[in-house]
């Protein structure tokens, strides 16, 4: 059985980072029919916040991925921590360090000045053989792992290859602080023991929590997981993602138009590979991914990609779909939706080129807004030459089968009838039925507004 789990600390947004590992972490699960956990890390009291659990509820939801146990939160699981920690201090793999803050500083200080890499000196560490200080007065202790002194640890990092530590690099980590509450690196490794995890997926930034989580899960008699670390999200310039990239939070994306979708499918090729494929549904990857073609190297966030991606997802939309994530930002933008045209159909007309829905219902507009065009444009493009036409075109609107078919063929013939050429007369058109000259091809953009619009709009001119 697979048991992966996502376990971000709910001090910010959900980012892009985070929101690869969660993919992953999911996809892996589903593509073994495994179980998925979601787990807050929510033990750091100051930068907690019940904002940032939200957005990463809200994060995960837009995305899609689904959880199949949790949300487990830390906070919630004090007891079961305190229980571990007493065992451990019963088991002698942890040991009371009644060292005061400033006598570790010292210690630590010490082994600076000496070159040596400074480490908790063990004095209180138990020993066969050895006699303890006397337990000064008032003090309360931690409580330390009792770290191995000597040989190494090791795994198969399922992205980075073998890490090997050496345990003298490791110090004897603080698992509980004087007032009890346990460390960030125990309560991983009690978690993932508890919840059964059997391959931890994570951003390399904890590669060297690894070697402290394997000794601890080690001493406590827990089976280990597979590790995989995945390489950091740069930004365009190489440098890390940050919020100077632009959007690092997942949830800007949908309301700069993006689709889920789209996003899914661009964290899924941001460090991971299968082939030359680029374009590939949730269900595609879940069924290919499994570890394999993990990219070791960083990779490199492109917009522009993410917005190519989008546009192939928005074409193959649907438009009702579109035209409700498309309404309330037209609406905002005063387009008044009387019954004519139909949104989606709009949206269907223009959505060929669009990079993202806001695109999208910005280029809708000029369906929605009475045209305003400009007057020296009006003049330079209706001379004299185009009026007859324009009233001849005026009156076969009225009766003229009203699909886009018919009305070119209309349009070609009162375009024959009067020695003109094609823009001669979709110019003003598009000028007297949009307010501009940029639009799609007229005889679709007429189709679209009406029959009843179009003439009202041609007969001012006329
Ligand atoms: N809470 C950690 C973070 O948000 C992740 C810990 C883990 O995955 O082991 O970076």
């Amino acid at each position: 059985v697979v048991r992966t789990r996502f376990a971000p600390s709910p001090t910010g947004y959900l980012h892009l980072g985070g929101a690869r590992t969660a993919l992953y972490s999911w996809a892996f699960a589903r593509h073994f029919g495994g179980t998925f956990i979601l787990r807050i890390e929510d033990t750091d009291l100051e930068r907690s916040t019940p904002e940032a659990v939200q957005a990463i509820l809200d994060g995960m939801k837009w995305l899609g991925l689904d959880h199949d146990e949790g949300p487990f939160y830390q906070m919630q699981r004090m007891d079961r921590y305190r229980e571990v920690v007493a065992q451990m201090l019963e088991a002698g793999t942890a040991y009371l360090c009644y060292s005061s803050p400033d006598e570790v500083e010292a210690m630590r200080e010490r082994m600076r000045a000496a070159g040596e890499k400074p480490r908790y000196d063990g004095t209180w560490r138990p020993e066969a053989g050895k006699t303890l200080p006397p337990v000064p007065a008032d003090r309360k202790p931690v409580v330390r792992f009792k770290n191995p002194l000597d040989g190494e640890v090791s795994w198969d990092d399922v992205v980075k290859g073998t890490i090997t530590i050496g345990n003298k690099e490791l110090d004897d980590l603080v698992i509980a602080r004087p007032d009890g509450t346990p460390t960030y690196n125990f309560c991983v490794a009690v978690d993932d023991w508890d919840m059964q995890i059997t391959h931890v997926l994570r951003g390399d930034d904890h590669v060297n929590n690894t070697p402290r989580q394997i000794n601890i899960l080690r001493a406590i008699g827990a089976p280990l997981p597979l590790y995989g670390h995945l390489p950091m999200i740069l930004g365009a310039d190489g440098e890390k993602l940050s919020k100077r990239h632009g959007a690092v939070s997942v949830m800007d994306y949908p309301a700069k138009g993006y689709l889920p979708e789209a996003m899914l499918n661009y964290l899924a090729r941001l460090g991971w590979s299968h082939g030359d494929d680029e374009v590939f549904s949730m269900e595609r990857f879940c069924e290919w991914f499994n570890l394999d073609h993990l990219t070791r190297s960083a990779a490199q966030f492109n917009n522009e990609k993410l917005g190519w991606l989008n546009n192939h997802y928005i074409k193959q939309a649907d438009n009702e779909r579109l035209a409700q994530l498309a309404r309330p930002l037209m609406e905002a933008a005063g387009a008044k939706f009387d019954g004519s045209p139909e949104l989606p159909a709009v949206l269907a007309l223009m959505k060929e080129r669009a990079n993202t829905v806001n695109e999208l219902a910005d280029a809708a507009m000029l369906f929605f807004r009475d045209p305003q065009p400009d007057a020296a444009l009006m003049a330079q493009h209706l001379t004299d030459a185009v009026k007859p036409a324009l009233a001849q075109f005026a009156e076969r609107v009225a009766t003229v089968e009203w699909t886009k078919e018919a009305i070119a063929a209309m349009i070609k013939e009162v375009l024959a009838a009067n020695g003109l050429k094609m823009p001669q007369i979709a110019m003003p058109l598009r000028l007297i039925i949009t307010g501009q000259l940029q639009t799609p091809a007229i005889d679709a953009v007429l189709q679209i507004v009406g029959r009843d619009a179009v003439l009202a709009r041609v007969n001012k001119y006329l």
